[in-house]
């Protein structure tokens, strides 16, 4: 038999943080995501409330905790619960993705003014960033390492450096994903888990090179803090889908309605909420990751949608069809950052093209080949969840007239009106 795909929502086997499927034909993502429906979340919370509790005006200095945020991801739904709901007073951290839009740093903006918080930015010189993305984009077909490696090690740096040992993340992508641990594991954070999963296996160290001349000092910001430091500070980093019921949509909807929170529609998927801080992310970071799997964000999404019972399976086909092989439309713009031709991005992402899924026709052109196993129409209808709720995106009001300073006024200023 080939590679499998789940009767209840569209993974296969072949996914790279690792999907089993059972022998009904339901893959370990579906199942662990049942638990959503099944756990006591009052108590769940609860735990929570008590794990804060711990860490509240522990150093006797200004900050109980640290929150990495953006200017998307359920950035305000985090900071929303953690100070207004639980009364904590949280460091916002942020590493600067630099593939800003403006919706994104609007976001931003508007986060540090509703929640009244101090934020902590690193923004690392355009020159090591250029020379490590290069560098990753020939290794690993990523032009993401460096924003996956800041946003997961800069929060981590700071809870060494001022001491705040808490760290409160969102949802961790192995519980509502892929179910590599169930919610009950209560995995916090490692850097087993990031160096494997978020850096594709390769550690800042690893970059270091002659030939592509990275040096020590390119690297320095995108290292994990030693065991030593992070014990004596006693770093701790936990998820908070692991006590509170995560449903994404619906808290960037409660955000929208409550702070107005920016959405914007996206070139590869959907969903209007999670990366509109990203020209790259639904864009041609996407696209490259459909070379190297053969599914985009677009899977990712309908999945969870199935998952939280607002799409049917054959609804998610339906619209899996619609983006899946949609071009991107800011590769030039990437390519002007990063100083490349489209003859040498394409040279190497043809490199990193999954074999068994992308193939030459007679005219030389790639072609997408289909090898999977399809779940047995018995299993589909088994396995399948009732269709509650409509699964509409908002598209949210755009900023961009609300403040009369131009763009580069609003970042250093920090807060708008
Ligand atoms: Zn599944």
């Amino acid at each position: 038999m080939g590679v499998r795909v789940c009767s209840r929502c569209l993974y296969t086997e072949n996914h790279p943080l690792g999907i089993y499927i059972d022998e009904n034909w339901l893959c370990s993502g579906c199942k662990v995501h049942e638990e959503k429906d099944t756990l006591n979340w009052p108590e769940r919370e609860l735990k929570l409330k008590s794990i804060l509790s711990e860490y509240k005006n522990k150093n006797l200095n200004n900050y109980d905790c640290i929150i990495p945020v953006s200017g998307a991801r359920d950035s305000y739904f985090i900071v929303d619960k953690i100070k207004n709901e639980y009364g904590m007073n949280p460091l916002l951290v942020t590493y600067n993705a630099q593939y800003n839009t403006e919706r994104g740093i609007r976001n931003l903006v508007f986060l540090r003014t509703h929640f009244d918080c101090d934020i902590f930015t690193l923004t690392v010189n355009p020159k090591s960033i250029k020379k490590i993305t290069r560098a990753t984009l020939r290794r690993l077909g990523s032009l993401y390492w460096h924003v996956l490696a800041g946003q997961t090690v800069f929060p981590v740096q700071v809870a060494v450096r001022l001491k705040i040992p808490l760290i409160i993340w969102g949802a961790h992508q192995g519980v509502d994903q892929v179910g590599m641990y169930s919610h009950l594991d209560e995995v916090e954070m490692t850097q087993k888990y990031r160096k494997e999963h978020d850096l594709m296996g390769l550690e800042a160290e690893d970059l270091i090179s002659d030939e592509d001349q990275i040096f020590a000092k390119d690297i320095y910001q995108f290292r994990y803090p030693d065991n030593h430091d992070l014990a004596s500070v006693g770093v701790r980093g936990i998820y908070l889908n692991n006590y509170l019921r995560w449903d994404t949509k619906a808290q960037h909807e409660n955000m929208i309605k409550k702070y107005q929170y920016e959405s914007h529609a996206q070139t590869r998927t959907f969903d209007s909420y999670n990366d509109v801080d990203s020209f790259v992310y639904s864009d041609i970071h996407d696209y490259i990751k459909d070379l190297k799997w053969g599914y985009g964000k677009i899977t990712d999404h309908v999945n969870r949608e199935i998952r939280l019972k607002r799409l049917s399976r054959e609804q998610g086909l339906l619209i899996t069809e619609e983006f899946k092989n949609r071009e991107p439309i800011y590769s030039q713009q990437f390519m002007d950052w990063l100083g490349v031709s489209p003859n040498s991005l394409n040279f190497i992402l043809d490199l990193h093209r999954n074999p068994r899924i992308w193939q030459r026709d007679e005219d030389w052109n790639w072609k997408r080949i289909d090898t999977y196993t399809q779940p047995p129409k018995s299993y589909v209808a088994s396995n399948r969840l009732p269709s509650e709720k409509k699964c509409n995106f908002i598209i949210s009001k755009d900023k961009s007239g609300d403040y009369i300073d131009d763009r580069y006024i609003l970042v250093s200023k920090g807060w708008v009106a």
